[in-house]
């Protein structure tokens, strides 16, 4: 049996949308199950929206993402070249046998002929499509034509009377009729072919056996099926898999929020989040297990569990994922990640001051709010800010003992070197005072940060240092006594 081979193969008209992401991922599970193989093919067929920029960005995407290829730009082979306005001369010979066997001609019909063309089949209440007047032009009047300098696109011969099949792999059998499709072009007046026609030739001559893409290429699949069958290649298998949606079931947009991989990537949802989530987009294990590795998804891989309908990417799945992730990490990782963010953050200088344990302390007592890396800033705020308080914390400060309290921690607070002290601490004093733990940590809490929510206390007490804790609490009292803010 041959070996299993498939192929991504982005255009680079735009970043790594999470679509491209998707199909991207499935192709190399597919090809990671099988022990097989995978090809990275630039198609860059449309010259004006063609990028080198987007074409290293989703080079970069895609292996931040952690997928790797055996073949493509950027990692060489021997089916290359692998962007396709390099392999124009390839394409070259495929057409003149086409042409040859009667199965492609050429076009003379100016834009504003075709153009005039559609709008007398649109009113006419007709399917836009070629109408044929160059498909019977003898070889003298085409060499004459074409010596003369004339602009002629190619264009390929629709049998008729046929049905294109394609056994989909996720979607069954499709069945499309021949007759819905006119005449199409497959190489443009500017000599360059179009995606149609070139996605054939380097499927075929890449040795691709798996075409697993986007749904929107389904309706494309029985032209090329036609070019297959025409020049006797063999097909490969397809697999189109559905939609990505947005969580109000409309196809995912701008207006969903972030769309492409690298957005994610700057906001911190880890790579290994991103990678677990796109798998379960329209494809499901076996079992109710949802975080699962990198291997274990490889290994449960399969077309047969991708669905026909379409996928709805729900963000609060996504961020929860990125938090089961966050919390695998230890401190250590979890701060050289978050490292980038807290140095272009506003609390970058803060941070330099703070001694390594410090450090540590303080990215364990954030951990479990963040979401995604990016959140660091607004978690590292309540460390640095000038005390300023809520009115809820206000209110707990109203409470009976709260002086009490505080001038008993103020009195009393030992020097530290660990927040373990700092809580054995607290222990006693709620201990000595036979208070409610509740009626010690709150009041403190709000006294300390102005807020009645955040990381643990002898964590923010640590970080604060002795002295500047003191100093929040003299500051709290005094504004107590005077009950001004
Ligand atoms: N270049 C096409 C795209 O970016 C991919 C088509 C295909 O996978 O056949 O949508």
């Amino acid at each position: 049996m041959k070996k299993t081979k498939v192929r991504f193969a982005p255009s680079p008209t735009g970043p790594l949308h999470i679509g491209g992401a998707r199909s991207a991922l499935f192709n190399y599970l597919y090809a990671e199950h099988c022990g097989g193989e995978m090809v990275l093919r630039i198609e860059d067929t449309d010259l004006d929206r063609s990028h080198r920029e987007y074409e290293e960005e989703i080079i970069e995407s895609l292996q931040w993402l952690g997928l790797t290829w055996t073949e493509g730009v950027n990692a060489g082979g021997e089916n290359g070249p692998y962007r396709q306005t390099e392999r124009l001369d390839i394409y070259r010979q495929y057409v003149q046998q086409l042409i040859d066997q009667g199965h492609a001609y050429y076009c003379f019909c100016s834009q504003e002929e075709l153009e005039a063309e559609r709008q007398e089949q649109y009113a006419q209440g007709l399917t836009p499509r070629y109408g044929g007047r160059c498909t019977q032009l003898g070889a003298e009047e085409v060499n004459r034509r074409l010596a003369a300098g004339e602009p002629a696109s190619i264009r390929f011969r629709v049998p008729h009377n046929t049905i294109f099949v394609v056994n989909d792999l996720v979607r069954d059998t499709v069945s499309f009729e021949s007759e819905n499709t006119g005449d199409f072009i497959i190489v443009k007046s500017d000599g360059i072919p179009v995606y149609n026609f070139a996605v054939v030739i380097d499927d075929h001559l890449m040795g691709v056996t798996h075409v697993i893409r986007a749904e929107e290429h389904l309706s494309n699949t029985p032209r090329q099926l036609a070019i297959y069958d025409a020049l006797k290649l063999p097909r490969p298998e397809f697999a189109h898999i559905s939609l990505i949606l947005g969580d109000d079931h409309q196809k995912m947009s701008k207006r969903h929020g972030a769309t492409s991989l690298v957005q994610y990537r700057e906001k911190g949802y880890l790579p290994e989040a991103l990678f677990n989530f796109l798998a379960l987009l329209g494809w499901s294990p076996e079992g109710e297990k949802e975080i699962m590795t990198k291997e274990e998804i490889i290994q449960s891989f399969s077309l047969d569990r991708v669905s026909k309908s379409p996928a709805v990417f729900n963000i609060d799945k996504l961020n929860w994922m990125n938090q089961q992730y966050l919390k695998q990490l230890s401190a250590e990782d979890l701060m050289k990640l978050l490292l980038p963010y807290i140095q272009n953050g506003k609390y970058a200088e803060e941070w330099t001051k703070l001694s390594a344990e410090s450090k540590l302390v303080l990215i364990e007592a954030i951990r479990e709010h963040l979401v995604c890396l990016s959140d660091v800033e607004e978690q590292m705020e309540v460390f640095f800010q000038p005390l300023a308080y809520e009115p809820e914390a206000w209110e707990v400060l109203q409470q009976e003992n709260t002086a009490l309290v505080l001038q008993r921690i103020r009195n009393e607070l030992p020097e530290f070197s660990e927040p373990q002290e700092i809580k054995l601490f607290i222990k006693t004093v709620i201990k000595d005072t036979k208070l409610k733990p509740k009626d010690v940590f709150m009041p403190l809490r709000s006294a300390l940060s102005g807020k009645t929510h955040g990381p643990e206390l002898p964590n923010l007490i640590y970080v604060w240092g002795r002295e500047n804790t003191l100093a929040r609490l003299e500051e709290t009292l005094r504004k107590l006594s005077s009950q001004n803010i």
